[in-house]
């Protein structure tokens, strides 16, 4: 087969396994459309990314969120076709299900699991990536930071690309140390949690001014744009966002990129339970329960946490997390770990309860405000159950 026949071939099947597996009921279809793709042309990736503008988006904490965000820009600001995936698939077959899709599309922005991401970059051939941050994942415990920061600092030893980065995360310096070309965005210094030591050298990071240094020379070079230090993670995530729409060819001026900041989407989505509107954060991970428990301004919280699947079966994560933004609130734990959060919280000197289900710990609060952070499939499991719950209460749907 020629090369361009077997692409052909691969994307017909792949997009007929899609379909098929959506019909019955298996899923959005994406990614055995994509492993089918990959099984029948396994250069389907470079090839169908080959003469289009690609951008990746990589980062422990708001890859998806800012990949729709890029992806939107784009289209506004460029006026251009983008393909991008809908549903936050970030491995192989995700990427190559999504660039079969529309093929015609001249821009491409892609997210990319942090582990995948070197091998992604050889065959997607981006003109930018965007590294977010990297922090330890709920997943992996025990030098997984460092390691996706020495994978990232070798495949990107190449003159051929253009990353974004925010600086202050010492594991981004050190991922972009020998990259061809760096945008670095300041916040003005950051307390890194996983960075006690240089991901260099090894030596202790001296950390005195709010901002690192080490005597190896890692973050001596001067940022390239400096924003505000009062930013939050999502508004962060925007303004690098907002630097890689300008290096793919989108004109934003300084009042419209201040907007775009104002607007910053994050994980907070809500939900009605009962009646009462539930802001409810998503965190995965230790750095997003951080950021999640520094937005509650509620006295009534509900904490919902599962150990299944992607979330990770083991939850002692949960011991790296502060909570003392929780003292003195009223807290209800709720999911399948349940009891371990409780236990963790009342180590702190925080009273809470359990409650067997979400609605069940809402239904229990009096009136007032209600906030809640709950784990990746708690998440799902009230995107899914939301349906049925405003159906039985509005019967609009
Ligand atoms: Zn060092």
């Amino acid at each position: 087969m020629t090369g361009s026949f077997r692409l052909g071939v691969a994307c017909a099947v792949g997009a007929l396994a899609g379909r098929l597996s959506k019909a019955l009921g298996r899923g959005r279809g994406e990614t055995l459309s994509g492993r089918v793709i990959l099984a029948i042309d396994p250069q389907a990736i470079s090839k169908l990314s080959s003469g289009r503008d690609v951008v990746v988006v990589s980062g422990t904490n708001g890859k998806t969120t800012s990949t729709k965000n890029l992806a939107t820009i784009l289209r506004d600001f460029a006026g251009e076709g983008v393909s991008t995936s809908e549903s936050g698939a970030n491995m192989p077959a995700g990427i190559a299900a999504l660039l079969a899709q529309s093929p015609r599309n001249r821009f491409a922005v892609i997210e990319c699991d942090e582990m995948y991401l070197p091998d992604m970059y050889r065959q997607l051939a981006p003109k930018v990536v965007v590294l977010l941050n990297l922090s330890r994942d709920q997943l992996h415990r025990t030098g997984e930071v460092r390691k996706v920061a020495n994978l990232w600092h070798e495949a990107f030893s190449r003159d051929d690309v253009t990353l974004v980065i925010d600086r202050d995360d010492p594991f981004l310096e050190y991922a972009a140390a020998n990259a061809g070309h760096v945008i670095r965005v300041s916040f003005n210094g950051r307390r890194h949690p996983d960075a006690a030591t240089c991901p260099n050298c090894a030596a202790i990071l001296n950390w005195s001014s709010g901002d690192y240094a080490c005597p190896c020379g890692l973050g001596k070079q001067l940022p390239d744009v400096r924003a505000d230090k009062r930013l939050d993670g999502p508004q962060r995530n925007t303004v690098l966002v907002i630097e890689a729409a300008r290096l793919m060819g989108a004109e934003i001026l300084a009042d419209e990129a201040q907007d775009l900041i104002n607007k910053s989407p994050d994980r907070i989505h809500d939900f009605m339970v009962s009646d009462k509107k539930v802001p409810t954060h998503l965190a995965k991970n230790p750095e997003s329960w951080r950021q999640a428990l520094g937005d509650v301004t509620s006295d009534q919280v509900v904490l919902s946490v599962n150990a299944r699947g992607i979330d990770g079966r083991d939850t002692s994560w949960l011991w790296d997390i502060d909570y003392s933004a929780l003292l003195g609130k009223n807290v209800v734990c709720t999911g399948e770990r349940r009891l371990d959060v409780a236990y963790r919280l009342s180590v702190q000197g925080i009273e809470v309860s359990v409650a067997s289900s979400f609605s069940k710990a809402v239904e229990n609060f009096p009136a007032g405000p209600i906030q809640a952070i709950v784990s990746y499939t708690a998440f799902q499991d009230l995107l899914t159950s939301e349906l049925g719950i405003s159906q039985g209460k509005s019967g609009s749907r």
